[in-house]
């Protein structure tokens, strides 16, 4: 199944990506507990590495609009790559989605709907607007050209840090951990890929223990771009992720909050959530490493009021959570 899939793939991608989602940045953080590199897709013109696959599976679409489901980022690169594309796009989200991300959506001139409190009631209103309006979806990890898309970020870092031990994956749908593993294993069969997902709600997590997709509850977290299930019926990203990474580990909310503030205020870098969970797995002692390591800055489309309650060290609520205030550097 994995081979339905190949490096090929990737590399097709990265001559439709060539001048549109331009290679990014990998740049050393400052952090001393690792020899640690920062794959930059924050600087993506969407400011998350979603253009990627979107831009390579809005190329292959004849329809004349597209529609998607989305926890924020997958929704904002199909908007962008549609409009590039002179294509209609219906971006359905769930409640749970921060109003940040539905504004950047917006601006870009997609038709948004807010449905249901889950990924699957976004996917379902989804799966109604392709039979009702002929629209064609893109699922946001589990379409091989959006796989592919991705991959370009594995490739490139391989050839930006030869070499390079681990690579810390953030892990959702495992598009992005998907593609990224088979393209960093092709160019070096040693490279260790770990994936990373919050504790809670993690589908990918719980899919991988149990053997088969699984489904999980959905909850608010500051990595909220992780939230949302593999699809019972996963075609690609699970077997692929199954067969490709050699890890897969989880972080709290805490963890995550200590992440962010890490990355703002000693790599002076605005991180989402979702982009801080290889440094929370790092300096939380979740992974050991003794070369190289590479994690991806996947997003930097946080809430602001969100993020400088975190920066500062304030109590920020998640639903019916609260995660206490940490002072920076304690
Ligand atoms: C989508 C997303 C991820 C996870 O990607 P998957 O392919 O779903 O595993 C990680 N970080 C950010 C910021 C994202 O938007």
């Amino acid at each position: 199944m994995t081979a339905a899939i190949t490096i090929r793939d990737v590399e097709a991608a990265a001559r439709v990506l060539r001048g549109r989602a331009d290679a990014t940045p990998l740049v050393p953080s400052l952090w001393d507990g690792a020899d640690l590199w920062l794959k930059l897709e924050i600087c993506q013109p969407i400011g998350a590495f979603k253009l990627r696959g979107a831009l390579n599976a809005v190329e292959g679409v004849e329809a004349e609009g597209v529609v998607c489901c989305s926890t924020g980022n997958h929704g904002r690169g199909v908007a962008w790559a549609a409009r590039a594309a002179g294509k209609r796009a219906v971006i359905c989200m769930s409640s749970l989605v921060p109003q940040a991300k539905v504004e950047g959506i917006r601006a870009l001139g997609a038709d948004v709907r807010i449905v249901g409190t889950s990924q699957d009631d976004a996917q379902a209103e989804a799966d109604r607007l392709v039979e009702a309006e002929g629209l064609a979806d893109i699922s946001p990890f589990d379409d091989p050209l959006v796989i592919a898309g991705q991959g370009t970020i594995g490739a490139e870092i391989m050839a930006q840090k030869p070499g390079v031990e681990t690579l810390l994956v953030p892990l959702s749908g495992g598009g992005l951990a998907a593609g990224v593993a088979l393209a960093a294993k092709a160019a070096d069969p040693q490279v260790r890929v770990i994936g990373v997902s919050m504790d809670r709600g993690a589908a990918m997590a719980a899919s991988l223990s149990a053997g088969h997709p699984v489904q999980v509850g959905e909850y608010a977290s500051l990595a909220d771009s992780l939230g949302g299930g593999i699809g019972l019926r996963n075609r690609l990203s699970f077997p692929m992720c199954r067969d490709l990474l050699d890890d897969v580990v989880q972080v709290t909310e805490d963890e995550v909050y200590r992440a962010m503030q890490a990355h703002y205020w000693t790599d002076r870098l605005v991180a989402e959530g979702a982009s801080a969970v290889g440094l929370a797995a790092l300096m939380a002692g979740k992974v050991h490493v003794s070369g190289p390591v590479a994690t991806i800055l996947t997003g930097r489309n946080v809430d602001m009021a969100q993020f400088t309650d975190v920066v500062a060290g304030r109590d920020v609520v998640l639903g019916d959570v609260i995660v206490k205030g940490i002072a920076h550097g304690t």
